[in-house]
């Protein structure tokens, strides 16, 4: 495993996109909608290492959700996997709990999958495989 990126919830991506790329000197390298999940995405490469500022697409979305009860902030942890599916197994087999245990197409090319914070001392973890 390495740590793929890092997520972090934000009220708004034209403000954020700004600040972080004064922090990190560098511009994002993509924008991404991922509708079903109701999130905008901008990704910034920092080593091997990456950023990732979420914003809410709509009401409903997750990112609202946490904005709304914790403001903004890191909001997961993503682990860079080889085989996701066996990861999966690996982990359920120690006792972590998943929101979904399938897989799905998330964003930067990505097979995702999240553990419950509950599992994993209050921090929401993604596991994602290159597509
Ligand atoms: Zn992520």
């Amino acid at each position: 495993m390495k740590i793929e990126h890092i997520g972090i919830a934000v009220k708004s991506l034209g403000i954020s996109d700004e600040l972080f790329a004064k922090l990190l000197g560098k511009e994002p390298y993509k924008h991404e909608s991922v509708e079903r999940e109701g999130v905008t995405t901008s990704f910034f490469q920092v080593g091997d290492s990456k950023i990732e500022l979420l914003e809410a697409s709509k009401e409903e979305s997750p990112i609202a959700k946490f904005i709304e009860k914790k403001g903004e902030g890191i909001h997961h942890i993503a682990f860079g996997v080889e085989n996701i599916y066996a990861e999966i197994e690996r982990l359920k087999e120690n006792g972590f709990i998943f929101i979904s245990e399938e897989p799905k197409q998330g964003a930067d090319n990505k097979l995702v999958v999240f553990l419950h914070p509950k599992s994993t001392n209050g921090v929401l973890v993604e596991l994602c495989q290159e597509i």
